[in-house]
């Protein structure tokens, strides 16, 4: 973010304690932490007091479910108040630390047993009072708890106990951190909050200074609830100020094209394009070509993301965006993050613009062919160059390529349009850069390219809204008519598995091809490929003798990789075995079966793209999920596989399961302020909530420069340059 003038900055004092203010006071100064603790603290990475309250509870205990250990059932979670009367401590067999207590509470005793905990023995030493909550089970007849959860009650005596994070193994007793807490919060009293009444009354969201009280040391659950709901709050809605304030300053400075896209969307060129096509869009491709033009006559620059399924075409939507870039005598980039993609791109791309013309600037009237390029690593020195030249003249139209596209000595004579596949293994410094090739036009008028980013793997929209906030988005959710999904089943037993290599074998007598995907191995590149290597031949001499079976990994040479794939498209090869080197750019229609060994060892969203790789015709096709052992979660993936085929539905289950770290960790390091917040189903309506009220609140102060308070925050908790803040996280 832009920091706000400095005039600006000086503006009227607030009523409360701020926020930031909070960072620079050092947790050592709190009453009772002292330096001993303040230096266990910083082990946890809290070392100011705003660190300290924002340590966040890992869960509570309600002691009015307290019980007596009498009373414990066998199977079922409680929580008992007990003190330790012996303990013990050692090896097991296998070399695990175990740490094993009886306890007592006056009703009767418990055996209760840490493995790899070996810091309990100190911290329960005999005499020591604690509540312990967990499932009763027991070991070789005696009742006990494993691993439970561990509260030293101190003299608290709130119905509801927080439980601190890894708080006890750094040292630290979860009541410790409540005096601690309780004193901040006393000395800092009353909290500024930049959320404004009138916000807090329409969203129902409790002021700050409730809301961090209510957190550590809440009343009721419904009040952690409710201040759980306003701290997550805060968290989205300054990642959204965050966003807002870089693309409103963005656009403030930005030098848009406005593209002419005549006849209300579809101009010449486009026009020319979708009727030489050999189908007709779809209405999804349709809306989307509408939105994206809208954009693209627009004077700002576009910055949309184009979300859609696998073989939802994307690519055609992206080249209409393309050629209406070429049309007005600009130029089209289509960037992706590989060179087997790009170069795969590329293919499909020449495939689909095969004799459309330009006007020919040489000749008054006259036209030429399209000028496509393909530019990687791999390009040759004289093809680069005739490349370059051709990118600087103009004399190119369209070119494809990876970021080989952004290095320096690449110009463009006017760079209309970007697309940018897989954004998420980009930065959004090569974002940046490539839109800074629009700028650097020779003629030195160039302007800000529009920019369309496509994902491979849609996400839930809300969560888009979050880790692509600063893009506006368009989704594609409709598949061409005629795809007959794929059918999927989980072979669960022997029967499965044998009926699945049945399927393979009647799909290649009746002139079809099929995929057998190997297992993900740990370790390196060439023992994925020795297994696979083992695999095929395994194969070959059992469930699949007298087939033609070929191989594909990542260890083989280009032009072998080439070899066995003409092969396998002209049938040659009919059986494909492969490593997951085949989740991308492999196109074979006549492919109708895929075979995936230990299923239950891949995510969702993998063997989603695998899947993709058949159900590319209009024959019915199948895919078996081998995976003998899955654990429980393993098991809703595959049955979320076997009963959806939607990639955005798929989305949805991936993120309940494994949560958002997976969709943030690939993007910059200031999304990592959500600790209570979750893009998941529950927080959704936060999310639009969030951002809601950051576009309002930026509709009337752009760079906030008259809320230098909420400005501050938003930099230190998210911000990308004073991120100290995150650093840590
Ligand atoms: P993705 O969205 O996965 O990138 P592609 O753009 O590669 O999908 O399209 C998948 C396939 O569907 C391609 O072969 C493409 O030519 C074809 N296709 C795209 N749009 C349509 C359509 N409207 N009707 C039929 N086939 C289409
Ligand atoms: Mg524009």
């Amino acid at each position: 973010m832009t920091p706000p003038p400095a005039s600006a900055r000086a503006a009227a004092p607030v009523a409360g304690q701020v926020l930031t203010r909070l960072a620079e006071i050092p947790v050592g100064e709190v009453r009772r932490v002292g330096d001993k603790r303040a230096e266990a603290l910083a082990a946890l990475d809290i070392t100011s007091v705003l660190d300290l309250l924002t340590h966040y509870p890992r869960r509570y205990i309600d002691r009015t479910r307290q019980a007596e250990v009498a009373g414990m059932r066998m199977g079922e979670e409680s929580l008992v108040l007990a003190r330790v009367l012996r303990v013990r401590a050692r090896r097991t067999r296998q070399g695990r630390a175990l740490v094993e207590l009886d306890v007592d509470d006056g009703t009767g005793t418990l055996r209760v047993t840490f493995f790899n905990q070996s810091w309990r023995a100190k911290q329960l030493p005999e005499g020591t009072e604690a509540l312990f909550f967990g499932k009763l089970d027991s070991y070789r007849g005696r009742r006990q708890l494993t691993n439970p959860v561990v509260d030293l009650v101190g003299n608290r005596t709130g119905r509801i106990v927080p439980i601190y994070p890894t708080s006890e193994k750094a040292g630290i007793a979860g009541w410790e951190f409540g005096e601690w807490i309780e004193e901040a919060l006393r000395r800092a009293g009353t909290l500024y909050d930049p959320l404004p009444e009138s916000w807090r009354a329409e969203l129902d969201l409790d002021d700050r200074t409730t809301a961090f009280h209510a957190i550590h040391a809440p009343q009721t659950f419904e009040a952690r609830d409710r201040a759980r709901r306003r701290l997550a709050f805060d968290e989205l809605w300054r990642l959204q100020l965050e966003v807002g304030t870089r693309r409103l300053a963005l656009e403030r400075d930005a030098r848009g094209i406005r593209h002419s896209v005549p006849g209300g969307g579809v101009g010449d060129l486009v026009g020319a394009f979708v009727a030489q096509l050999p189908f007709a869009l779809t209405d999804a491709q349709r809306r989307a070509v509408g939105e994206i033009c809208a954009d693209l006559a627009g004077a700002l620059p576009m910055h949309r993301l184009l979300q859609g399924d696998v073989g939802s075409g994307k690519t055609v939507v992206a080249l209409c965006a393309l050629l209406v870039a070429v049309q007005g005598g600009h130029q089209g980039a289509f960037m992706a993050p590989t060179e087997v993609l790009a170069e795969q791109h590329y293919l499909s791309v020449r495939a689909l613009l095969e004799g459309l013309t330009v006007p020919d600037s040489g000749r008054l009237g006259g036209r030429r062919p399209l000028a496509l390029g393909l530019l990687t690593n791999r390009s040759s020195a004289g093809e680069r160059a005739r490349l370059h030249e051709g990118l600087r003249s103009g004399a190119l139209d369209i070119v494809v390529g990876t970021h080989a596209l952004i290095t320096d000595d690449v110009r463009f004579s006017s760079l209309g349009v970007v697309v940018i596949d897989e954004q998420h293994r980009f930065g959004v410094e090569q974002r940046d850069a490539l839109r800074a090739k629009g700028r650097d036009a020779p003629q030195g008028e160039g302007a800000d390219p529009d920019v369309l980013v496509m994902t491979a793997t849609p996400i839930p929209r809300t969560a888009a809204m979050v880790v692509f906030g600063d893009l506006d988005v368009t989704e594609l959710g409709e598949l061409p008519a005629g795809r007959t999904p794929v059918t999927t089943s989980w072979a669960r037993r022997e029967e499965d598995e044998a009926a699945a290599w049945r399927r393979v074998r009647d799909e290649v007598a009746a002139g079809h091809r099929a995929y057998v995907v190997c297992p993900l191995v740990e370790g390196s590149e060439r023992i994925q490929a020795r297994s696979a290597t083992e695999e095929r031949a395994r194969l070959e001499q059992t469930v699949l003798a007298g087939l033609r079976l070929g191989l594909l990994h990542g260890q083989l040479k280009a032009s072998d990789k080439e070899g066995v794939m003409d092969a396998f498209r002209r049938g040659d090869i009919e059986v494909l075995v492969a490593t997951t080197v085949i989740e991308v750019g492999v196109d074979v229609p006549e492919a109708t079966v895929m075979v995936v060994r230990d299923a239950e060892r891949f995510g969702i969203a993998q063997l989603h793209q695998l899947r993709g790789r058949v159900g590319r015709s209009e024959r019915p096709s199948w895919c078996y999920l081998l995976a003998a052992d899955p654990t429980p979660e393993a098991v809703v993936r595959l049955e979320a596989l076997e009963r959806s085929t939607d990639g955005f539905e798929l989305a949805d289950v991936d993120l309940e399961l494994r949560g958002e770290g997976t969709i943030l960790g690939t993007r910059q390091k200031g999304r990592n302020d959500l600790k209570l917040a979750s893009l998941r189903r529950g927080d959704r309506a936060l999310v639009e909530a969030a951002r809601r009220v950051a576009q309002s609140v930026l509709a009337e102060d752009p760079d906030l420069a008259g809320a230098p308070q909420l400005a501050a925050e938003v930099r230190l908790f998210v911000g990308e340059d004073e991120g100290a803040f995150l650093r840590k996280s």
